[in-house]
């Protein structure tokens, strides 16, 4: 047959759907675990917060740093990861389609393959996989809105979580737990960590109070102009990216 032009199957092609991002928008795909509630129980994650689990969905986000070189920055908290595309990428030609199901499938593999790297001791007993969505944002501020989101959202559940675990591990039932902090505002969820368990939650561990960015390092000059990009590598850092500090030393990473 002819593999292009005016056959009797061209027509075929008009019923995909045209799925092309906004031009000069930064495009975010956000993937997420499928149930991993029951994936995490299965494996036995460790409450609230798996250290490994959370390392090897890092490792995923750099090789995924390494294989897309438009990705700019990627934050990840729990088993999700936002991957952002610099705003003028045209890969595939900006067809949402294309970038979601390379993006999600590149970093399951990983996933699944590097399973054993971190989790020497543990047999995989059923299949990962995440779903995923494209969004476009139309400018700096919006970007860095939405990472602030979504770090106010590690934050929240972060807390929350620490919180009803530490108290089902002191012998409360796992409704006791609930009841107990399910109208209790952050102050009060600080002091019950400090008051009753004499854990200190500004101390724990950052990757555990906020996420993980990944980024490709480049060394900038006084302009926040990168130089040397061809030194520059994948780097994993749990920063504060609400301020607006870490955005003025970065700024190359959200330049246009
Ligand atoms: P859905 O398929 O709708 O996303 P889900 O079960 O994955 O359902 P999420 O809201 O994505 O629901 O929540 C992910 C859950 O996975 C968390 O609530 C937590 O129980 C578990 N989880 C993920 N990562 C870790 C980790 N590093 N340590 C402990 N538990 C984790
Ligand atoms: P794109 O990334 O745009 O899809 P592509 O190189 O994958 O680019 P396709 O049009 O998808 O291009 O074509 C797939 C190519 O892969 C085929 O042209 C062929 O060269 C090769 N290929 C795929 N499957 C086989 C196979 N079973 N045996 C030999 N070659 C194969
Ligand atoms: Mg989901
Ligand atoms: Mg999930
Ligand atoms: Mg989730
Ligand atoms: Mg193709
Ligand atoms: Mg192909």
């Amino acid at each position: 047959y002819q593999r292009s032009g005016n056959n009797k199957y061209e027509y075929l092609k008009s019923f995909e759907v045209e799925d092309k991002l906004m031009q000069s928008t930064w495009v975010v795909v956000r993937l997420d675990g499928r149930c991993f509630h029951k994936f995490s129980d299965k494996h036995e994650f460790e409450k609230p917060n798996d250290e490994r689990a959370l390392n090897l969905m890092n490792a995923c986000a750099k090789a995924v740093l390494e294989e897309f070189p438009d990705i700019i920055f990627a934050y990840g908290v729990s088993d999700e990861y936002s991957f952002v595309f610099k705003k003028t990428t045209m890969l595939y030609n900006r067809r949402s389609s294309d970038i979601i199901s390379t993006t999600v499938a590149f970093f399951t593999l990983c996933y699944n393959m590097k399973w054993k790297e971190f989790f020497p001791d543990k047999d995989l007993k059923s299949t990962p996989s995440f779903d995923a969505r494209t969004v476009c944002y139309p400018s700096t501020k919006i970007v860095r809105d939405y990472l602030a989101w979504r770090q106010v959202d590690c934050h929240i559940n972060n807390q929350y979580n620490t919180c009803f675990w530490m108290l089902v591990k002191s012998g409360k039932n796992k409704s006791e737990a609930q009841d107990e902090i399910k109208s209790s505002r952050s102050q009060d969820k600080y002091e019950i960590l400090l008051k009753q368990f004499n854990m200190n939650y500004n101390e724990l561990p950052a990757i555990f109070r906020k996420g993980s960015c990944v980024e490709e390092t480049a060394k900038c000059n006084d302009n926040g102009q990168p130089v040397e990009r061809l030194t520059s590598k994948v780097v994993i850092d749990h920063p504060d990216i609400i301020g607006d500090e870490f955005w003025v030393d970065h700024r190359h990473i959200l330049k246009g």
